[in-house]
């Protein structure tokens, strides 16, 4: 058995050279790779790592919290500030002689008023030059003191100077809270006003005991835990992890138990009723039903009982029940998980039903109230007791998270106490238990920790004395509106850049009309308030800027061509409030696209660009998004081909997987440190090196966006997907300056990353922007044998600012049963969580080593768990390749992975695609991710209304999820195959004539078109059946899929045919022969 498995991310024992170890803080202890590549490529610690060879290179950023690279000539590509900014910078004012077009002659349409800026004038000053960019980022980001940053906003924000450790030098006036260290913890917090009310007791026994209330049960935690609780934490992190950076926003998500929790009793005074009602309820519209593959998992969270709705309460909850009632026997919900499966023999394994999250067993009290698989997702449901066991099952243990999705239900808290474990600062949730009323007790680290005044009156039944009752107890998933203490200055206002390419071949593609005209639709859409801030910055070889100052009579264009020292020619007037300026940028987008209609610049300064806008974004923070369509060739970050066409087809190992410069990911992680994200929408032809170009998103946690061959005439099926990805990207809702902590029961350990973001702490993801469409995995390690333990716990907390410039946390927690023995930790496995984390690691492994190693870690992490499986949990040995049923489609999922995109060999796939596809597999959420890996196949030709959903008055078919393999094909029919980002409608040569004239509206196979991307609007039953079942599909994501219909001898049957994930091609194996392959080495 080969020893290049996934196994070894579970631990210490198998004896392997990158096991995972006890690593509790790997940030700090583990200097990152070189260059890091991969989708999280954080410097966090990775398993994969010791597979390379020869010393990792000088790592980048020293461990621990990010430091900006200091200034001065050491800092690599960094430009460095200028002495002599007024003498060095002749071209300031001057007219570049590359100028595009427009500004010597005059083009018809609307035309800017063009200027550059007088000589005199804009040569800026030195805090022009030494902007932030050189500076770094200003101090309340980090502990490293700076000076003020020039162009900031909020003076008293810029330049706090007591953010290191050890300073007990409080804010000055107005300046908001920055760190614990500011606030040594005698001082105590700003309390709340308490009124006294006489006519009842403060402390007494609440009017109506709650008969199912249990008594304190003796704590079961770990010993120190017990007693008397331990004197306040002041760094309230998970204990044990380490050095903590001296960041602030980890300091306010931390701080708050202790701070805000009100003083002992005694000195406080009981106040209940005058708490504002403060429990909202935002509802959305009921969401259509979900396509089956989702629906099952949907189920809980949208159709489950919502508790605190419910007026007479509910049973009796597992805040109320004593830990020895909490778990329950295994036994009776086991046997079809575990139901032995000869793979050989069962070839049907795919259901007709969607494949649904495994319902974790537990009580039916505890399950009710968890948190919805759609949101969290563990890739073992039954947590093994200790690292060993989980060794000996040889199934990654990870969470896979969708902590920001659009949800139609979200209980809202407005409190002005927030109760989180004075430990670990563990939010109150579900699943902490109550010892009385006046105490409860920790689910993640077991402390003791006192009920607050405030939580004894429960808002949504309006009465006092039911802690247990209040929402933060009823429901998993849950948001509060933040007080000022979260806070570290006030709210950033919502701030959107948009970064254009403009050059002759971006002009080619026609992109910018597009952009435009849908900016322009949706402008009124953008999340936002009255603060919004826009701007414009275009580029080609110079930089552009765009002067919207209200007054204007139109937009003012400023060019600035010195791109090696780029600088803010009007700092004050590029970002302008949305609605004070709205018609100035209307009249923008109204001419931009003619603006550069006849450029001949090739050249593009992709780099400058982008240092350009984040000095605009520095002061404010907010999001960046960039459009390019070409490889960067001049100036910083310029970047030369590396993809070999020759080689695609040949090459067992894909070179260029890691990014070829450092440059994108610094400026990356410069642009996280002052709150901005970089969306990359990526739009071309040509090989654009997206390996490099996606640091710029994936280290400031954006998104990326990929167009090959975008083109606005030869591609419409392109085009329509940009056009709807845009009007979903501007729309759709989006959190500012985030940051989110992932905890987890003591003994648990949280290490490997993935996803768009930068670890920022330990276990702290900065994330300048989050959106409702990200998804993040972490794996996990059992640290401390959780012998005592039949439940534990996981919470993800995500604190942003909402664009209506709201401070909020969004909390959710997730119980799972802890089991000891093997076969218990098979029957909870998750083959759809285990998969999507396998290929999360892959990604990680084809960069740090090679494909191929990633190519046999995955096939070997079917061959050890089953064989394990085989050898530990069957009793009766019997031939066959064996599997428990929960895991049977686990082989297929592994096939399927080696023959997608992001890791296939032997087909001609080009270089950023392949990079793209790593990316989705590592920030799509799972269920969007399984698409990828796993399309779903479904015979079309002869729909019909039997067991469809009805939707609004549509009927929406629901034919059967098909094998995929061309057994499953006829010539007779048309079959929809919907892989994700793409779908395809193969029609047969012989397809019913019926299916071409009333679905396709042709009269025969050979009139089908070769390029159509649409389905006719055809006033026929077969053609709203189709168009239903399609527009039903492309609902349930967030992203557009575009629509392919192929014939037979249409250039796109090679993708469609790849897909074919069961059948044999000329590079890689039958799922049948697969299984074979697995069997041999099984029975090794
Ligand atoms: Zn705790």
């Amino acid at each position: 058995m080969s020893t290049a498995g996934f196994n070894s991310q579970n631990g210490t024992g198998t004896g392997q050279t990158y096991t995972n170890g006890p690593s509790q803080n790997p940030v700090a202890l583990q200097p990152p790779p070189g260059v890091g590549y991969g989708m999280n490529h954080q410097p966090a610690y990775n398993p994969m790592q010791a597979k390379v060879l020869g010393p990792p290179g000088p790592p980048l950023y020293a461990s621990g919290p990010y430091q900006p690279v200091p200034p001065g000539p050491q800092s690599g590509s960094y430009p460095v500030a200028p002495a002599q900014p007024l003498l060095t910078r002749p071209q300031i004012g001057v007219l570049p002689s590359h100028t595009p077009p427009q500004s010597a002659s005059p083009v018809p349409g609307p035309r800017l008023a063009q200027t550059t800026p007088p000589a005199q004038a804009t040569p800026p000053p030195p805090a022009v030059t030494s902007t932030s960019y050189y500076t770094g980022p200003p101090a309340w980001q980090y502990a490293a003191p700076r000076g003020p940053a020039p162009n900031h906003v909020n003076p008293a924000v810029a330049a706090p100077p007591h953010m290191s450790h050890g300073s007990a030098q409080p804010p000055g006036p107005g300046a908001p809270p920055t760190s614990i260290h500011g606030y040594p913890q005698p001082a105590p917090p700003p309390m709340p006003l308490h009124t006294y009310q006489p006519n009842r007791p403060a402390y007494g026994p609440p009017p109506t005991a709650p008969p199912t209330m249990k008594p304190a049960a003796p704590p079961a935690g770990p010993p120190g835990t017990t007693g008397t609780p331990p004197p306040p934490k002041v760094d309230g992190d998970v204990a044990g992890n380490g050095p903590q950076a001296p960041n602030s926003y980890n300091h306010v998500d931390t701080r708050m138990a202790g701070a805000a929790q009100p003083g002992p009793p005694g000195r406080h005074l009981g106040h209940y009723p005058s708490l504002p009602p403060g429990y909202q309820n935002t509802s959305a519209p009921p969401p259509a039903p979900l396509h089956p593959a989702l629906q099952a998992a949907t189920q809980p969270y949208t159709q489950g009982p919502q508790p605190y709705q419910q007026p007479g309460g509910p049973g009796p909850g597992p805040a109320q029940l004593s830990p020895s009632m909490a778990a329950m026997s295994l036994q009776s919900s086991t046997p079809e998980a575990l139901r032995v499966v000869n793979l050989l023999q069962e070839r049907n394994l795919l259901p007709s039903a969607p494949v649904p999250a495994p319902t974790p067993c537990l009580t039916q009290d505890l399950q009710k109230l968890n948190c919805s698989p759609e949101v969290f997702r563990c890739t073992l449901t039954s947590i093994p007791q200790t690292q060993s066991l989980l060794n000996k099952a040889k199934l990654p243990l990870g969470l896979l998270l969708h902590p920001f999705k659009d949800l139609s239900q979200l209980p809202v808290v407005t409190s002005s106490t927030i109760v989180r474990c004075r430990s670990c600062r563990t939010y109150i949730n579900p699943f902490v238990s109550f010892l009385d009323q006046r105490r409860w007790k920790c689910n993640l680290c077991y402390r003791v920790n006192d009920v607050p005044e405030e939580f004894m009156y429960n808002p949504v039944s309006r009465s006092y004395g039911e802690p247990h009752k209040r929402p933060e107890v009823q429901n998993a998933t849950i948001e509060f509106i933040a007080p000022s203490e979260y806070m570290l200055r006030p709210p950033q206002p919502a701030v959107y850049l948009f970064v254009l390419d403009v050059s002759h071949n971006a002009v080619e593609t026609g992109y910018l009309s597009v952009f435009c005209q849908s900016l322009l639709d949706n402008i009124n859409a953008l999340p936002g308030d009255s603060r919004t801030k826009v701007g414009f910055i275009t580029f080609d070889s110079t930089i552009h800027f765009y002067n919207l100052q209200e007054g204007l009579s139109q937009p003012q264009m400023l060019i600035v061509s010195d791109i090696e020292d780029i600088f803010l020619p009007t700092p004050d007037s590029l970002l302008v409030n949305l609605n004070e300026c709205k018609e100035l940028v209307q009249d923008l987008l109204k001419s931009l696209p003619n603006l550069f209609e006849k450029t001949m610049e090739t050249q593009s300064a992709l780099g400058s660009a982008l240092q350009a806008a984040f000095k605009l974004l520095s002061p404010t923070g907010g999001r960046m998004s960039v459009f390019q369509t070409q490889l960067p060739n001049l100036g910083v970050g310029a970047l030369q081909s590396r993809e070999d066409p020759n080689q695609r087809a040949s090459a067992k190992d894909v070179q260029h997987l890691s990014p070829a410069t450092d440059f994108y990911k610094k400026l990356a992680l410069d642009c996280s440190g002052q709150q901005v994200a970089v969306d990359l929408f990526l739009l071309s032809a040509q090989y654009c090196d997206l390996a490099s170009l996606g640091c710029i998103s994936r280290f400031s946690a954006g998104s990326v966006y990929y167009y090959p061959s975008y083109h606005h005439q030869h591609n419409p099926a392109q085009v329509e997907r940009f056009q709807r990805d845009l009007k979903r990207y501007l729309t759709r809702k989006i959190g500012f300056e985030a940051v989110m902590r992932i905890r987890c029961t003591k003994g648990l350990s949280i290490h490997t990353f993935h996803g768009n973001f930068f670890v920022r702490s330990t276990d702290l993801l900065s994330l300048p922007n989050v959106n409702p469409d990200a998804g993040f995995a972490v794996q996990m390690s059992i640290e401390e044998n959780l012998d005592d333990m039949q439940v534990v716990s996981f919470q993800a907390a995500l604190l942003y600012t909402s664009s209506k410039g709201e401070r909020r946390i969004r909390v959710h927690t997730m119980c799972l049963p802890v089991v000891s023995s093997l076969s218990d930790v098979f029957a909870g496995a998750d083959v759809q969580a285990v998969t999507g984390l396998l290929a999360c690691m892959a990604v990680d492994r084809s960069v740090t080593s090679s494909l191929s190693d990633a190519r046999d870690a995955m096939t070997n992490a079917a061959i050890d768990s089953l064989s394990s499986y085989r050898q530990s949990v069957l009793t009766i040995q019997q031939p066959g390749l064996l599997a428990p049923a929960c895991l049977r489609l686990f082989p297929l999922y592994i096939l399927a992975l080696l023959k997608q995109k992001a890791f296939r060999t032997g087909t001609s796939t080009r270089l950023d695609e392949r990079v793209f596809a790593m990316y989705q597999l590592k920030y799509q959420p799972l269920a969007f991710a399984m698409l990828m890996i796993h399309p779903a196949l479904y015979r079309v030709d002869d729909l019909s209304d039997e067991g469809a959903l009805n939707i609004s008055e549509r009927t929406v078919p629901q034919p059967r999820v098909l094998q995929l393999s061309v057994e499953k094909l006829s010539r007779e029919g048309a079959f929809l195959m919907d892989a994700g980002l793409v779908m395809y409608l193969w029609i047969g040569r012989n397809c019913h004539q019926n299916f071409l004239s009333q679905v396709l509206g042709v009269s025969s196979y050979a009139a089908v078109p070769e390029k159509l991307c649409f389905l006719p609007e055809l006033d026929t039953a077969e053609s709203q059946r189709t168009r239903a079942l399609v527009s039903w599909l492309r609902d349930q994501r967030p992203f557009f899929p575009s629509l392919h219909i192929i014939r037979d001898e249409s250039q796109l049957k090679p993708h469609f045919l790849q897909n074919m994930i069961e059948d044999r091609t000329e590079s890689a194996l039958s799922y049948y022969e697969f299984l074979l392959h697995l069997q041999q080495q099984i029975s090794k």
